[in-house]
């Protein structure tokens, strides 16, 4: 395999294509290192679900814009790290049908989606102090703008200078949930490198303000962490604290039609009708009443009339205490 980072100062590229290997060779897709004296190696990540474009949109531009002067430490850029997916517009990998958030470690002798993400684990995980991973609605759902975050006392990021990233990035809530092992940030945790990921927008289109709002939150966490200097003013969000469960989940119990009758970030009482789930056929019974099992903020709404069963809704989160 070859080099994958210089130590030169400066800003060097490597093609990811050259991860997956044998036969299966897409247009370029680049990951950006920009290296400048003394400093913490921050990894930013986009497109892990394929079509969840807004990061990956705005980590181009970053990997293009940032000027080496501006950086201390070390800034690796991925825009799209599960580009099988993102140049074809699944959130999936179009090699091997992976869901890449689910790969983790992965397998340096697997498939091209688990390459990518032992890549990741094995060569770029040990070299950092923080994990960023960028998410979006994707076509399939639209998400309020939120953060999340793991650290243990075993990485560089402590708790506090977590919860303090978390406040100060511009988003309106902060979800506290359960890691996944198999995760990017759950496999980041295991490996002792705290992580922070980001979720807003989407539902298969880009919107301008959204884009915007992303890389001045982008360059104010940056700036926080110290791998860059920043002119981007400070936040005056107010960000709500919530947790996610299971609870607050909301699956369709059957195939259907939805019908939302709450937006995006409303909050929500115990009981409240979240959508209708109309029948697909005349074969299927009644319209269905889903409501919330929970007091909480909507969080996350599908964005297609159809869903199967067993597809989310939405879903909410709970003030915490
Ligand atoms: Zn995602």
């Amino acid at each position: 395999m070859t080099p994958i980072l210089t130590t030169a100062a400066g800003r060097s590229t490597r093609d990811l294509n050259d991860v997956i290997a044998e036969g299966n060779r897409f247009l370029p897709d680049r990951m950006t290192v920009i290296d400048n004296g003394d400093g913490p190696t921050i990894l930013v990540c986009g497109g892990i679900h394929g079509d969840e474009y807004e990061p990956q949109v705005v980590l181009r531009r970053l990997a293009r814009e940032i000027d080496p002067g501006t950086v201390t430490g070390r800034l690796i850029i991925i825009p799209s790290i599960n580009f099988p997916g993102s140049q074809k517009g699944s959130r999936l990998s179009t090699i091997d049908d992976a869901n890449m958030n689910r790969t983790f470690p992965g397998d340096a002798d697997g498939t091209a989606t688990q390459r990518l993400s032992k890549f990741l684990s094995d060569e770029l995980f040990p070299l950092c102090d923080l994990l960023i991973d960028l998410h979006a609605g994707g076509t399939e759902y639209t998400v309020v703008p939120l953060i999340f975050g793991f650290t243990n006392p075993r990485c560089a990021v402590s708790e506090n200078q977590l919860e303090g990233l978390m406040e100060g990035w511009g988003t309106r809530f902060i979800q506290y949930i359960d890691s996944v092992p198999s995760t990017a940030v759950g496999c980041a945790l295991a490996q002792n490198l705290a992580s922070i990921e980001t979720e807003g927008g989407s539902g298969g289109a880009l919107d301008a303000a959204e884009l915007d709002e992303l890389h001045d939150a982008l360059m104010r966490g940056l700036a926080k962490v110290g791998v860059i200097r920043s002119t981007i003013a400070a936040s005056t969000v107010e960000p709500i604290r919530v947790r996610v469960g299971q609870e607050n989940q909301n699956p369709a119990p059957r195939d259907g039609i939805v019908q939302h009758v709450v937006a995006l970030g409303e909050f929500v009482r115990r009981g409240a009708l979240l959508a209708l789930l109309h029948p697909v056929s005349d074969g299927d019974g009644e319209c269905l009443q889903i409501r919330s099992n929970v007091d909480g903020y909507v969080l996350r709404l599908n964005a297609n009339a159809f869903v199967k069963a067993g597809a989310l809704i939405s879903n909410t989160g709970s003030l915490m205490n």
